[in-house]
């Protein structure tokens, strides 16, 4: 077994955008991260370089916005289009449009344009003040998900290059930032997919130019009857040219085909004619070949996973490599903090591969069209000039393919047109938590994408500042309550606090276990290191009453803000915030964001205990401890039911179940967690309480999970009934069990059962019933008695509320996603009627239906 020096929270490989984003976030997280690169040094030039709107938001939430910006980086507002002139006469600019156009709600509508070492530099000085090393010149040379320490599963061997020297570690995760070759994917034999089979060779340069060329300063896209380039200005004085040096389409076309500076020189020479251009320095070259590539998964096992280039690459045109890995970054850390801060479900890191391989998929279906259209494009005489605002505005000319599909995709390449789709963090209806108060009519803010940005005041010292930016990226959910106007929110408020209190809300259930020593200057995180809550009042500034804000939101009194700065995209509101977003300044209403700033979901703000009810139920869907009241959760039974027994002359059979001589039921256990029914069967019996550990009460039988290591319980909660002989093939409930966690799949029917002779009431006891067969002679009635080819059946019971639905399981999922046969609803234990086969999602209905007409496999479950 390692030692404790040698055990980490997370290993990553590879200190590119990737891996340096992951191992910031990390670090400053509180884990222990073991951080390499085979690279002597970092990057010192060149690679990627720009930086789009909804990156920058992320670099200024991380707090890193200021050290990229004193680099002085050009920032690219307007792209311009250059075509061709009639007969060979060079080129001329047919039109241009804004790199990220005025839709796009953003404060930071250009793309920046700096190197990738200068990047990575910013992020490995935080990295080195956050506690960790990138240790260089290192590499991965093996490892393994051996799970022989249960906490520490995954064992990694690495050698420093320069000394031959292996130290192997045991560590939490794994991380592959390992760039397009990476190691662990090819140990995990996992494939990458060819999405566009063209592959292309780029030239790439930075360097410093002389030239009479006008749009020198602007990103250029420029087509010619010499061939293609795109023009990108730098830092410094610099420009990049990107030149297309081979396509797979040529006839003749070699991958490793290579051009010398020299070369691409004169490339572009002919290319920027009648202009003309010098060199003063060339600070980078390089040949790139690219080919279109998707990594056909991004973790096999949920500890071992990889992001950035290891699972996508595509051409540096859009400029989307780094910008992609810092997305795939972000999301992978702020869902292993959710982890293993204890907030969530492992199963949420599922989500990681399903979110992040969405985008990916997007990106390449998009890149292929853009890549191909850049390289082939021939303009007809038509096209030329429809670019511009002017010609298209005078309906002259015909838009090309090229600049339509440039503007089209403008959102997707800001960053901004990520959306992530439905599942347990973005709500929809779908979705586990079921509430009418969610989504809220006319709110403006779609869950999975990013949140809009909004100006506001800040009541603490009356500072203009960025609503979205104001909780730091510290891996916590922000909670924004739009509180409306506070003369009529003031009860609503007061009920969000009140039930923000209570011991099962989700700040109190996640509540930090240091609260009592939390430091006078905590802003972001009083309570809970999940949470951060934020209240938004509709007023102006000097009209908010701080003083009769209840006590639990006035510990965020650095969040509490006024709606009074004016915003041009909400002309004449006098709400700005609010109106833009959509909310009505009466009412108010909340916003969770995820920790990387998406929208999760939007639920209104009502009197009562709704509103957090739902926040609750939200949480719920992926918290590792239950939250909420117990009366609004759904809860789960099992019926164990006899069925079949056609048996003669006895009547109420029971199981003999009493305190002095207890009945001991036993069972196979499937938990809901992990979905694993264990070999092995479990025995309890009714009278004897054992305490379900962190305070959770007490039950019947307490279980630990050996596989997810969970700790479910079930109690039993009506019964042992008895089987009347009249009851004959109709079953019989026997006992109810409250399970919370578990599901009994099995029933043995071990230890003794009891029943009476119908006509003589002879007791007959100690009655055996685990050959499912029994006989017997009752002297008083003077003939054979006995019980044949008794089963029992397990029928699950979901309640929620007054309802309650009764079948036979089919599939459950840790979402309480229930798929049930035979499905028959009581509405006040009494029956309304038989459904069949019935797909509940928590608690409502979404399917249902005769079971021949569907496979389980339509409805995903199995
Ligand atoms: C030559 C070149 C030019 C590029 N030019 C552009 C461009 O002009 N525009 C653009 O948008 N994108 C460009 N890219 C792509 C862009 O750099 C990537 O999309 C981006 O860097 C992806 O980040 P990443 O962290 O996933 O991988 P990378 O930046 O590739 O980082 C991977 C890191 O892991 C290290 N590593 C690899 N294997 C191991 C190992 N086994 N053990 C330890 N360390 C390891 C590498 O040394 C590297 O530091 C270029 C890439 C290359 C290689």
């Amino acid at each position: 077994m390692a030692h404790k020096e040698n055990q980490y929270d997370i290993v990553i490989v590879g200190a590119g955008p990737v891996g340096i984003l992951l191992s910031l976030c990390m670090s400053r997280w509180g884990y222990k991260v073991k951080h390499i690169d085979n690279r002597p040094v970092p990057t010192a030039t060149g690679r990627a370089d720009g930086i789009q709107p909804r990156s920058t938001e992320i670099l200024r939430n991380l707090g890193l916005k200021r050290q990229i910006m004193a680099y002085k980086p050009a920032k690219v507002y307007d792209v311009a289009f250059w075509d061709p002139l009639a007969d060979g006469k060079g080129i001329h600019r047919t039109g241009s449009w804004p790199s990220c156009p005025r839709f796009i709600d953003t404060r930071y509508p250009f793309t920046t344009l700096v190197h990738q070492g200068k990047i990575e530099r910013v992020f490995l000085d935080e990295i080195e003040k956050a506690g960790t090393t990138v240790e260089r010149p290192w590499t991965i040379i093996g490892f393994k998900n051996d799970g022989l320490d249960e906490t520490y599963p995954v064992e990694v061997q690495l050698k420093c290059i320069d000394t031959n020297v292996i130290e192997t570690v045991r560590s939490k995760y794994l991380f592959s930032g390992e760039g397009a070759r990476s190691f662990v994917r090819q140990q995990l034999d996992i494939q990458i997919h060819h999405k566009d089979p063209i592959s292309y060779v780029w030239g790439v340069m930075d360097g410093v130019v002389r030239t009479n060329f006008p749009d020198i300063e602007t990103k250029c896209t420029i087509h010619s009857d010499a061939g293609s380039i795109m023009v990108i200005p730098r830092e410094d004085n610099m420009v990049r040219l990107y030149v297309q040096i081979a396509s797979s389409t040529d006839p003749d076309f070699n991958p490793r085909k290579t051009a010398t500076v020299e070369e691409v020189q004169e490339a572009a020479k002919k290319i920027l004619m009648p202009y003309w251009v010098e060199w003063d320095r060339v600070e980078w070259y390089s040949v790139y070949p690219i080919g279109q590539g998707i990594s056909e998964r991004y973790t096999l096992d949920e500890r071992v996973f990889m992001g950035g280039d290891a699972c996508h690459t595509h051409s540096p045109k859009a400029g989307q490599g780094m910008n992609t890995a810092f997305h795939d970054a972000l999301n992978m850390a702020w869902k292993l903090h959710a982890v293993e801060s204890g907030l969530a479900d492992r199963s949420i890191l599922k989500t990681y591969e399903s979110e992040r391989k969405d985008i990916a998929e997007t990106l390449l279906n998009f890149d292929a069209r853009y890549a191909s259209l850049f390289s082939k494009r021939r303009p007809t005489a038509g096209e030329v000039g429809s670019a511009s605002h002017t010609a298209a505005a005078s309906g002259e000319k015909q838009e090309d393919e090229f600049v339509k599909t440039f503007k089209s995709s403008c959102e997707f390449t800001s960053g901004y047109g990520v959306a992530y789709k439905p599942n347990v963090f973005n709500w929809d209806p779908s979705h586990p938590a079921q509430s009418p108060l969610f989504d809220i009519p006319g709110v403006k803010l779609t869950s999975g994408r990013a949140f809009t940005p909004s100006t506001v005041t800040r009541l603490a010292d009356a500072n203009f500042v960025h609503l979205e930016q104001e909780v730091p990226a510290n891996g916590a959910f922000r909670i924004f309550v739009f509180a409306g106007k506070q003369n009529q929110t003031k009860k609503a408020i007061a009920d969000l606090a009140a039930n923000l209190e209570k011991e099962r809300s989700f700040l109190s259930v996640h509540r930090r276990p240091d609260i009592a020593d939390v430091s006078f200057f905590e802003r972001h995180q009083p309570h809970s290191k999940l949470f951060t809550l934020c209240l938004v009042y509709a007023a102006q500034k000097n009209e908010v009453d701080v003083e009769t804000v209840p006590q639990i939101l006035r510990d965020y009194h650095h969040h509490i803000y006024a709606d009074d700065i004016p915003d041009v995209r909400a002309p004449g509101a006098k709400f700005a915030a609010h109106e833009k977003l959509g909310f009505d300044p009466e009412k108010g209403g909340v916003v969770v964001t995820r920790p990387d700033s998406h929208v999760a979901c939007t639920v209104q703000l009502v009197e009562g205990s709704g509103t957090v009810d739902a926040l609750n139920a939200y949480f719920n869907a992926f918290s590792s401890k239950p939250l909420g009241q117990d009366g609004q959760q759904s809860r789960l039974y099992n019926d164990l039911i006899i069925q079949n027994s056609p048996y003669s002359r006895v009547t109420e059979l029971r199981p003999t179940d009493t305190p002095e001589e207890p009945y001991y039921y036993t069972f196979k256990v499937q938990c809901t967690s992990c979905r694993e029914t264990h070999p092995n069967w479990v025995s309890f019996n009714r009278f004897e309480q054992h305490e379900i550990p962190g305070s959770r009460g007490e039950a019947n039988f307490v279980w630990k999970c050996k596989l997810c290591g969970k700790t479910h319980s079930a109690s039993i909660v009506a019964g042992p009934n008895t089987y009347e002989a009249d009851e004959k093939r109709k079953g019989k409930k026997v006992i109810d069990i409250d399970c919370r966690g578990l599901e009994f799949t099995e029933f043995k029917a071990d230890g003794e059962w009891e029943a009476k002779g119908t006509e003589s009431s002879t007791p007959f006891g100690g009655i055996d019933l685990s050959d499912s067969e029994w006989y017997d002679y009752d002297e008083k009635a003077g003939d054979e008695v006995s019980i044949k080819e008794i089963s029992f059946e397990l029928v699950i019971r979901l309640k929620w509320g007054q309802t309650e639905y009764k079948g036979r399981l089919e599939s459950i999922d840790s979402y309480m996603n229930v798929l049930l046969r035979d499905t028959e609803e009581y509405i006040d234990g009494k029956p309304t009627g038989t459904l069949g086969l019935v797909l509940i999602r928590c608690n409502n209905i979404l399917w249902m239906g005769s079971a021949d007409s569907v496979e389980m496999t339509d409805l995903g479950l199995r």
